[in-house]
């Protein structure tokens, strides 16, 4: 394994933040914008409750400001989050090294926009793939480079290939290396940003969306594309694999919680497991965010199927991105906060 690459030690957890732009319903329903950036970290949050004298009572100041190592408002492209969030990663998965990605937020707070996006807004997968592809073609070392994906969603703690969804519930596997797998899973290696595009599209399709009553197409699962650089070394004759770096990128479920969804039955059920996953990572980044790492000892991988997956890209010579999505809307208000305020805990 070569060497860290710059920085890479020093940036062990970087959280960001998109404020998506005041969409058409938003507008229509006469909603206002309570998030504002006021600078590339700072961002304020303003109760919209126009009882004034209530907040003072409480003691509460209407506006609460929140820091990110980047923050983003409408007026950012998808090339700017991907090129502060992701772009930077790149050469270090070729060097062998792990990292993830998390999309994090309410469900239509822009998170599979930021992921996957659109055909004519490409999100952080394709920007990494194509970015990944040429610096693989362009690297002048002796080796042999191979990019494997798979697409995959964690939903009530089952694991289901979205690109072959007829094989039902996948097994997560410890190797011999204590490496975690995905016993059965399709791997597809192509490095034709519209096949993959096209695949990705048709895969998010199939993710377990259910309506509830807070949204008619709230995801109930995690969807995890991951990427795997394998090289050999084109000069020796030994058919040995020399380096594998793993990039996970994940649209995790919305963050919504159960008792704003009136949920009951299955769904609370439901809740009860995105929950599971989403504590469980929660718990992993926080000790993550402790001073150097430290905490990092404190990890319990074991605690659901989403961090057993990441376990070996989670902490120690990995790099994990937080792209936390919130919107603007003073309807959303409380929701937003509940995200700001978890956010702004992971760092
Ligand atoms: P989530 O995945 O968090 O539930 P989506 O990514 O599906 O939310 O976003 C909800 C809607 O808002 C979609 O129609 C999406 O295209 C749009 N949207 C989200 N973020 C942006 C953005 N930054 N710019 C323009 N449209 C956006
Ligand atoms: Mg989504």
């Amino acid at each position: 394994m070569k060497d860290l690459p710059g920085e890479w030690k020093d940036h062990q957890l970087t959280v960001a933040l998109r404020i998506r732009p005041l969409n058409d319903a938003e507008i229509e329903e006469g909603a206002t914008t309570v998030a504002h950036k006021i600078d590339n970290q700072m961002v304020v949050l303003m109760d919209p409750c126009e009882d004034a004298d209530n907040v003072l009572r409480a003691n509460r100041s209407r506006e609460k400001t929140y820091m990110f190592d980047v923050a983003f408002d409408y007026a950012a492209t998808q090339e700017d989050v991907y090129v502060a969030t992701t772009k930077n990663l790149i050469d270090g998965v070729i060097a062998g090294y792990n990292a993830t990605v998390f999309a994090y937020g309410p469900t239509g707070a822009g998170k599979t926009y930021t992921m996957l996006g659109l055909d004519s807004e490409p999100g952080i997968y394709i920007r990494t793939l194509n970015d990944l592809f040429t610096a693989i073609e362009d690297s002048t070392e002796d080796l042999n480079c191979s990019v494997y994906m798979s697409y995959i969603e964690i939903y009530n703690e089952m694991i289901r290939d979205l690109l072959n969804p007829s094989s039902g519930y996948l097994e997560l596997r410890e190797d011999a290396k204590g490496e975690i797998r995905i016993a059965g899973i399709t791997e597809f290696s192509t490095c034709n940003a519209k096949e993959i595009m096209a695949l990705l599209t048709k895969g998010n399709k199939l993710r377990t969306q259910e309506s509830t009553a807070a949204n008619k197409t709230s995801s109930r699962s995690h969807a995890i594309l991951q990427v795997a650089v394998k090289q050999k070394s084109r000069v020796k004759d030994i058919n040995e694999e020399v380096r594998v770096g793993k990039l996970f990128m994940v649209d995790l479920a919305g963050t919504e919680r159960a008792s704003q969804t009136q949920n009951r039955g299955k769904r609370m059920k439901e809740g009860a497991h995105i929950n599971r996953s989403l504590l469980a990572l929660a718990n992993c980044i926080n000790a993550l965010s402790e001073k150097g790492g430290k905490g990092a000892q404190f990890v319990n991988y074991r605690d659901s199927k989403l961090t057993r997956l990441l376990k070996d890209a989670l902490g120690g010579n990995s790099r994990t991105v937080m792209i936390t999505h919130i919107s603007p809307a003073s309807s959303n208000f409380e929701e937003s906060r509940n995200t700001l305020v978890y956010a702004d805990k992971a760092k």
